[in-house]
């Protein structure tokens, strides 16, 4: 069995009660991971249940019913502190946008979940430096997230999301805000990237392109798992991104 192996079980979710009880989802079981890290993508309709699945998935929502199993260990049976550390060690997040400090130049924002995590200043940034560099943005270090572009800022939360090297990354719709170019460009990056440090990747999107890069295709609809497909074999930019990552 693979080490970084996450498994849903039979995972519900109600958002309200009574009245306004609205089913999230229902009956979700699934496993990633289990063969050594994969890229998959999570469609579906708008309110289909995708990012309430990530959250789950996540540990960041607890499910109504069903469990969470990471690396075989129950996520509803951690206190509270292991969560946490569980999240900022094993995790990584890429949201569509907002999710950098405004006040603090890329390599802060990078090197700040090291520092959280107990990490000293200096060691967090060079890390997070070595990281910018990888990932093309050697020259932005000192750059705060007003000063660059959706895709470079982007790259800085793939950054972010890849230094304390997590087992899993999730990204809900990471290439929402950007245009097409630039969103394909972040996308075979955080493809990349993620699979090449040895994570796998669980990417919400509506973009049946973005969908094509990956090695798997979960589509949700009503909180249900309506299909689960594997590519055949990997598409072209699959490589293109693995190529990419490790120039
Ligand atoms: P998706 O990401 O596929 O658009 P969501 O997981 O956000 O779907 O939402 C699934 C369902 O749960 C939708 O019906 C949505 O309206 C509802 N929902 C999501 N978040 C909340 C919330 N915080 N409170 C109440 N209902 C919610
Ligand atoms: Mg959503």
């Amino acid at each position: 069995m693979h080490t970084n192996r996450l498994d849903a079980h039979a995972l519900t979710h109600t958002y309200g009660h009574g009245d306004t009880a609205a089913p999230a989802l229902a009956d979700v079981s699934l496993t990633i991971g289990a063969d050594g890290p994969e890229a998959v993508a999570v469609m579906g309709p708008s309110g289909s249940g995708k990012s309430t699945l990530l959250h789950v998935l996540a540990g960041i929502i607890a499910p109504a019913s069903g469990r969470v199993l990471w690396r075989g260990g129950d996520l509803a049976a951690m206190r509270d502190a292991e969560r946490t550390r569980l999240r900022r060690s094993d995790f990584g997040f890429v949201f569509q946008s907002g999710q950098l400090l405004p006040e603090l130049p890329a390599i802060e924002n990078v090197a700040l979940p090291l520092m959280l995590g107990g990490g000293s200043r200096s060691g967090a940034e060079a890390a997070a430096a070595a990281l910018l560099h990888r990932l093309g943005l050697g020259s932005m270090l000192t750059r705060r997230p007003g000063e660059l572009s959706g895709g470079q800022a982007q790259r800085v939360a793939i950054a972010r999301a890849l230094v304390g090297s997590p087992g899993m990354v999730f990204a809900d719709e990471p290439t929402g805000a950007l245009d097409r170019a630039t969103g394909d460009a972040v996308m075979s990056l955080l493809i990349g990237a993620t699979l090449g440090h040895g994570a796998s990747l669980v990417v919400v999107t509506h973009d049946p392109e973005v969908a094509a890069m990956c090695s798997r295709v979960v589509r949700l609809q009503d909180g249900r798992i309506v299909s689960d497909e594997r590519a055949a074999a990997p598409a072209a930019s699959y490589g293109a991104a693995r190529a990419e990552a490790s120039r």
